[in-house]
């Protein structure tokens, strides 16, 4: 196991920040984590998987450890479901894929959504519809300070939008190794989200079925997001926010174009895009930072912008949103 010194993290991260590691090192099993931690026991750790939901703001002055945690397999069967173990340092997409080959479906939606299978927990990833919360089954991780082996099943997740326990209760305590999912034999095909069926009209599909549906939305997705390998970026910075009906009204009063989604829960979802493009970011660009020309609610880095100035203009942004709507953003994206 090598470790490496003073490693840039450029290429370890999407938004491609030339921070910096004290030390850098890849793990690929149980064995070589906790070799590592005990090695460097006195350092704080940060585990990274690909780095698409990261922002450096500074050099991490500890063991940055990459999760190289591989394989996929089929652990489980019922008489409608498959359980599939994939180890975290998979690629996300990937693992869609081989579900994709083998006809197990759930995960079709959040086709080519980037980065790692240890991450998709974390924030409980979503899109077109469903989260993997909706697939989930039980993860197994290891805790950095207890050293100990858990398991969670879903229960003990928490997983709410863009949000769960491991963002929350066992922020940087835990590693995790594993996830283990429930797809489904007979597809559900949830195809009412966002242009998905405009998509598979256009794509004049004869027989509906998973691979078609992950294909038009890895069509969608292509035709509306910056590729991080082309243009920098995390992808959604800042959460939808949530407002109480009654906000919802007063802002509808002011702005009748207010973009909303009623949630069933007394709150309303906006649309953090539309109230960040209505403050006037969109398209903006200061040195190479910028917010993208079509999707307000992603900042980019056009070559050599540092985390800060990445940082500093969601500042600006998230104060302009206050300002003007009395809505507060919060973060997506970790801020390291
Ligand atoms: C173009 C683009 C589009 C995106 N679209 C979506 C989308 O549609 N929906 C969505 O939900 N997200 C989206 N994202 C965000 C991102 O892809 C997801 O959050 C993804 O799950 C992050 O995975 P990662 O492996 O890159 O995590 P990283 O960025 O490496 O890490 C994210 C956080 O998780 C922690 N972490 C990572 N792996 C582990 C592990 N094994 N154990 C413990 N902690 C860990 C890290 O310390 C960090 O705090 C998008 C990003 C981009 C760039």
């Amino acid at each position: 196991m090598q470790v490496q010194e003073n490693y840039s993290l450029k290429k370890y991260n999407t938004f491609h920040i030339d921070a910096y590691a004290k030390h850098f090192a890849a793990f690929s099993d149980i064995d070589g984590l906790k070799l590592l931690l005990k090695e460097y026991s006195k350092e704080p750790t940060l585990i990274l998987g690909g780095g698409s939901n990261v922002l450096f703001t500074r050099s991490f002055d500890g063991l940055v450890l990459k999760n190289d945690v591989k394989g996929i397999q089929t652990v489980h069967e019922d008489d409608d479901h498959v359980y599939v173990k994939a180890g975290a340092g998979e690629n996300w997409h990937r693992f869609v894929l081989h579900c994709i080959d083998n006809n197990f479906s759930g995960v079709e939606n959040l086709s080519l959504i980037p980065g790692n299978v240890g991450a998709s927990p974390m924030q409980n990833i979503g899109a077109y519809g469903v989260e993997v919360k909706d697939v989930f089954h039980s993860l197994e991780a290891y805790h950095m300070k207890d050293h100990h082996s858990l398991n969670f099943t879903l229960n003990d997740c928490a997983f709410g939008y863009r949000d769960s326990v491991f963002k929350k209760k066992y922020k940087d305590e835990l590693v995790i190794l594993s996830v283990t999912y429930r797809l489904n034999k007979i597809p559900q095909l949830n195809i009412s989200y966002g242009a998905i069926k405009e998509e598979l009209e256009k794509m004049g599909v004869k027989e509906l079925g998973i691979k078609a549906v992950s294909q038009a939305v890895i069509n969608i997705r292509r035709s509306k997001l910056p590729d991080p390998d082309v243009i920098g970026n995390a992808g959604s910075f800042f959460k939808n926010p949530e407002v109480s009906e009654r906000e919802f009204h007063e802002l509808k009063r002011i702005y009748p174009e207010t973009v909303g989604f009623a949630l069933g829960t007394g709150k309303v979802k906006l649309a953090a895009g539309w109230l960040i493009e209505q403050c006037g970011w969109k398209g903006f660009r200061r040195g190479d930072a910028g917010c993208h020309e079509k999707q307000a609610l992603v900042l980019v880095n056009y070559g050599s912008a540092s985390g800060k100035d990445i940082y500093d203009l969601s500042e600006e942004i998230k104060q302009s949103v206050k300002e003007k709507f009395n809505v507060e953003l919060e973060r997506e994206v970790n801020i390291i």
